[in-house]
């Protein structure tokens, strides 16, 4: 329990347009804030903070608060949690205690995954620096392959002993239940025996927008090819994969003030990127690209730069990631690192400004990276050129923005040598073919109801006459 006088100093120092702030780009727009419901996927903002009454509302989706609520339902916390979290931001003290065994218990589903995985942090992190084993397999790779220390720390990566259950064992020693064990993916139980999911394998913890940990990776050392090379948490009640990013907790103020993200693949790219002087990145490790993720993403910037591997697989996957990308109107760049090389042992290779540079220079825009990526195999090849210029149409169709699409196709005419005309009447073919296709799916999709969070009675705001003006 928080003592009520603590809640309500919390509430008198969260102040609405900061605690949004952390999590939603906001532009002034007269006594009021304005920017892209996080709730809703819009391209209009119509997601309203009123610094004055305290309190956000979305004209879009309907949701609206208080500090409080925002933080719940963004983060998906309990009320206490949100309290505890505003407590930390305010540097408020919040006088708890260890909870006992019964405590425990009763803890929700959420809350008791949250203290296992942080448990499993420490457990790794302390294997890793403070065993024999941790330091000679584990701590070592780390060190040879060049992570320094403070990186090492800094995403609190750690080792899981060789041995069968070292971890489940301690962690039902110190009052963890074998049911989350089980439901975390920490543990695998079989025929009444538990035992270790990750074993002798490097971690790697994944965390949410706020830092907490929702699942780990673990990377095989051995060459034993009868083993995945990753292993990986399965989801839970608070590890969704598909809307997850592996390094947005360390990436996000760096994405704001850099207004671009780099996306890159593994989360080797993403540790030695930071390591080089570079934080605004992150991977959508596990899983290739998600709608969710882009999203995701896009609370913090409109300009996305792809960074993968110049390989076939990386290539095609960098033209899948293209268009997810341009679909939800916003901008993005790629670059390709050469031949057998990636992010992460590019910048190994090269000093920080060499990366830079290399980044700098070698960022395309769509269109650049498709033509000159396709062009030397189709330039004698007139059918093999229409097929790449259908192509690019195409990627170009996916833009919502009607003021953008005729800037690409003049770009495209350009590099392609033929008439904008051309180019721009295919356009609206593939454009009205869209529109009649659109029109079937929308008529089939349920609109949702809107849904207004339920605040603790005592602490409703008044929500009536907040406005977007
Ligand atoms: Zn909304």
């Amino acid at each position: 329990m928080i003592p009520r006088d603590t809640i309500q100093s919390i509430l008198d120092a969260a102040r609405i347009e900061e605690v949004v702030g952390d999590f939603v780009q906001l532009k002034r727009r007269g006594v009021n804030l304005l920017g892209l419901c996080p709730f809703h996927n819009e391209k209009t903002p119509s997601f309203t903070v009123s610094p004055a009454k305290g309190i956000f509302k979305c004209f879009g989706c309907g949701k609206a608060g208080n500090a409080v609520n925002f933080v719940m339902e963004h983060e998906k916390y309990s009320y206490p949690e949100a309290l505890r979290y505003l407590a930390s931001k305010y540097g408020i003290e919040v006088e708890e205690q260890e909870p006992s065994p019964e405590e425990k218990q009763q803890d929700t589903d959420r809350d008791s995954l949250f203290s296992l995985n942080d448990f499993a942090r420490k457990f790794y992190v302390n294997t890793l620096f403070e065993t024999e084993e941790g330091k000679a397999i584990g701590l070592s790779y780390f060190l040879e392959r060049g992570f320094r220390e403070d990186i090492i720390r800094k995403f609190q990566l750690g080792f899981s002993p060789t041995a069968w259950d070292t971890f489940t064992k301690t962690a039902l020693q110190n009052g963890y239940s074998e049911k989350y064990l089980v439901d975390s993916g920490l543990t695998i139980s079989k025929d009444g025996k538990h035992y270790d999911r990750f074993r002798e394998r490097v971690m790697f913890p994944i965390h949410n927008l706020t830092g907490k940990v929702i699942g780990f990776g673990g990377r095989i050392l051995t060459s034993d090819k009868t083993k995945p090379k990753y292993v990986n948490s399965p989801e839970s009640e608070v590890y969704n994969k598909s809307k997850s990013l592996y390094g947005i907790w360390l990436a996000r103020n760096s994405i704001v003030a850099r207004d671009n993200c780099f996306l890159v693949e593994g989360y080797t790219d993403v540790i030695s990127l930071h390591q080089s002087g570079i934080e605004n990145v992150v991977a959508s490790s596990g899983t290739s690209l998600t709608t969710d993720q882009i999203r995701l993403i896009s609370k913090f910037t409109r300009n996305i730069t792809i960074l993968y591997d110049g390989d076939p697989a990386g290539i095609k996957a960098s033209f899948r990631g293209i268009d997810m990308i341009l679909e939800q109107g916003m901008n993005v760049k790629v670059v390709l690192f050469p031949d057998g090389e990636d992010p992460d042992s590019y910048a190994r290779k090269h000093s920080s400004s060499d990366l830079e540079g290399f980044i700098s220079t070698n960022s395309d825009d769509f269109i650049a990276f498709k033509t000159r990526l396709l062009l030397d195999e189709t330039q004698n090849d007139p059918v093999k050129k229409a097929g790449l210029i259908h192509e690019i149409i195409h990627t170009i169709s996916l833009i919502p923005d009607p003021i953008i699409r005729p800037l690409f196709i003049r770009e495209c005419a350009e590099i392609m040598q033929i008439a904008e005309q051309t180019l721009m009447n295919e356009l609206n073919k593939l454009l009205r073919k869209k529109k009649l296709k659109g029109y079937e799916s929308e008529s089939q999709e349920q609109i949702p109801e809107p849904v207004i969070i339920a605040p603790p009675q005592e602490l409703a705001p008044d929500i009536s006459d907040c406005s977007a003006q």
